[in-house]
């Protein structure tokens, strides 16, 4: 494919100084780089007209209602708060993406987009939109950074409603209490922001961040997102939440239900997290049943860390590999969430193309990655283990000699330290993100295809070689069958697995974006047939996966739903999201079950008819 010749002159990327999104000035030029090398691969232009009437309209709604309801939203938040989305639709890239519609589309690109977008500026804003939402009855959709990148970004779920983007405007840092080891904040506060203001005041913290830095702190726990240091699972370590419920009341969880002496915040809402009565957070996290305004967190205290690589050589060393992390993880030697990756993966992070290593059409053949791994650091392996221990240098060397017997049971693998590899081998980055720095590194695998998007198929699987190699041969084979390589990495813990295949597809190929969609559902129906389910996945999935947790004839959709119908009573507040629909919309075709993804591909719709 013709490469664009532009791609040397891309414009610089904001900084965090110019743009809450922006990346910190330690990264701009690797910033820049990454850009240039995804635009010199994209043969999409940056933006084609709208073939559809504009703004799209919220379900139900005319379009004389639409307006009168957009002015009054105008005059209470202020006209450039309030911005129709009626313009081209540019996909951009991780730093400058969209809040218009999802830039990794499936289906049309015209599909999944919202009719305007909104920017509160504090809670009680935010509570006045939502009021506007119900006496409107038009669907509102929050965001809080938008990156959410291969499960929707920003895009709503009901084509046609408002995105309230939290971030733009409510990004401040609320508090960071050093002794407690604990922070508040707003809904637009990277992981990049918060690691630079925790450097600025030269505190002995550590924040934990997901491979890529540019994701909001708050929006990523509530979506449960993970990490890598040893606070790696993001809602477990958050403290206290503020949240507008669709109704529009505000309601502060655990600690924070009780106010504080003479009106200050409770003293130890960030440091206790269930308080009294039932732990309502959780149902604030992968839900619609509220926005959250603020968000407590743990911060780790700084301690010396040691990352590792260590490969193993067979395919098959598969389940032997799982087996012994389990009890590793299970007795915390294991010092984080370390990852398991295939060897595959060692070629894509270097950023380099497909077409580099294997100029032919389809799936690189093993033998072709087997010749290339031969010349890389990692040498002739099927399995790469990244791991980091921390603590002093003494009980790190324990720690390391223990993990290095564990695993020299697997005959042939190899132990390397990041001194043992070259300066720009993976591993640094790696090592980083251990450690708590947030980097950008990781954007480099999207590089194997021109226009690449990625989708993630996130089952959750038991720490047991034998769980763990159904869901890993489910994958190889319907990766096979749908012609697309398979890049599995296992985040593992010692009782369960998130095991991560990223399904990398061309923006620009109606026919790949058919089959990542029909290996989608292949791969979420079969896992649930053995019994493994999805922890997260795209929106246009979350019927799908929502629709497998169906034990005792859907008794927790329908515990969701009751739920969602005392809470949203008018429905108004991202219906469909996680699969849980109000009851102003069930039962009127609106969840995605089979194979109505697949057929939306190349222009087709996913709403109803109403
Ligand atoms: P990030 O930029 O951290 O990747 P997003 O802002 O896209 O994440 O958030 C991920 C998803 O979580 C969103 O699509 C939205 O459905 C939900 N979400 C994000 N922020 C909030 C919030 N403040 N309140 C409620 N739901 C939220």
């Amino acid at each position: 494919m013709a490469q664009n010749p532009s791609a040397k002159s891309v414009p610089r990327p904001p900084t965090l100084a110019e743009r809450h999104s922006g990346i910190p000035e330690r990264l701009a030029s690797i910033a820049q780089e990454a850009k240039e090398k995804l635009y010199s691969k994209k043969t999409l232009p940056e933006s084609v007209p709208r073939l559809r009437e504009v703004p799209r309209l919220p379900p139900d709604t005319t379009r004389e209602s639409f307006d009168r309801a957009i002015v009054e939203l105008r005059d209470s938040l202020g006209a450039e708060n309030v911005v129709l989305n009626d313009k081209p639709l540019e996909d951009g890239w991780y730093i400058e993406h969209p809040n218009t519609h999802d830039a990794f589309h499936i289906v049309d690109q015209e599909e999944l987009v919202c009719s305007a977008v909104v920017y509160p500026e504090s809670t009680a804003e935010v509570q006045s939109i939502v009021k506007w939402a119900n006496k409107h009855m038009i669907p509102i959709y929050p965001i809080s950074m938008g990156r959410n990148v291969g499960y929707g970004g920003s895009a709503p779920r009901v084509p046609g409603s408002v995105v309230i983007d939290l971030g733009k405007r409510m990004n401040k840092i609320l508090k960071i209490d050093a002794e407690n080891a604990s922070c508040v904040v707003e809904p637009g506060v990277s992981y990049f922001a918060l690691y630079e203001e925790i450097q600025r005041r030269k505190l002995p913290l550590w924040i934990d961040t997901p491979d890529l830095g540019g994701g909001s702190v708050l929006g990523n726990a509530t979506d449960r997102g993970v990490g890598y240091t040893p606070y790696g699972d993001h809602f477990a370590n958050h403290c206290g939440m503020e949240v507008v419920l669709p109704n529009g009341e505000l309601l502060r969880t655990g600690m924070g239900a009780m106010p504080g002496k003479n009106g200050a915040d409770n003293p130890t809402w960030q440091s206790f997290q269930p308080a009294y009565g039932p732990y309502s957070d959780g149902i604030f996290s992968q839900s619609n049943f509220g926005i959250v305004c603020q968000m407590g967190f743990w911060l780790m205290p700084e301690t010396g860390h040691q990352s590792y690589m260590i490969t193993f050589p067979h395919d098959n060393d598969f389940a032997n590999i799982v087996e012994i992390i389990r009890p590793l993880a299970q007795q915390r030697i294991l010092g984080n969430i370390p990852q398991l990756r295939h060897v595959i993966q060692e070629l894509s992070v270097t950023g380099l193309p497909k077409s580099h290593w294997f100029p032919g059409p389809g799936r690189v053949p093993r033998d072709v990655v087997r010749k290339h791994a031969s010349s890389l650091p990692c040498g002739d392996c099927a399995w790469v283990f990244y791991g980091t221990q921390y603590g002093d240098p003494a009980s790190i060397k324990t720690q390391l000699d223990m993990i290095k017997s564990a695993f020299s049971k697997i005959h042939g693998s190899r132990f390397f330290l990041p001194s043992d590899l070259p300066p720009d081998h993976y591993i640094h980055s790696r090592a980083a993100v251990c450690s708590g720095v947030p980097v950008l590194r990781e954007l480099d695998w999207l590089n194997w295809v021109p226009n690449a998007a990625h989708l993630f198929f996130s089952p959750i699987t038991p720490t047991r070689g034998e769980d763990a190699k159904i869901v890993h041969d489910i994958n190889v084979r319907l990766h096979k069958k749908y012609g697309f390589d398979l890049f599995p990495t296992l985040c593992v813990a010692g009782r369960e697995m998130h095991y991560i295949a990223n399904i990398i597809y061309d923006r620009s190929s109606q026919d790949e974006k058919r089959r990542a969609t029909a290996l989608m559902r292949d791969l979420i129906t079969e896992a649930a047939k053995e019994g493994y389910g999805e922890y997260r996945t795209h929106l246009l999935f979350a019927d799908q996966v929502a629709g497998t947790y169906n034990w005792n004839n859907n008794a927790l959709m329908r515990f969701n739903e009751t739920l969602k119908d005392a809470l949203d009573p008018n429905g108004i507040l991202a219906p469909g999201r996680n699969g849980i629909w109000p009851k102003n919309f069930r039962g009127k075709g609106w969840q995605l079950m089979g194979a109505e993804v697949e057929n939306a591909v190349g222009g087709g719709a996913i709403t109803p008819k109403l």
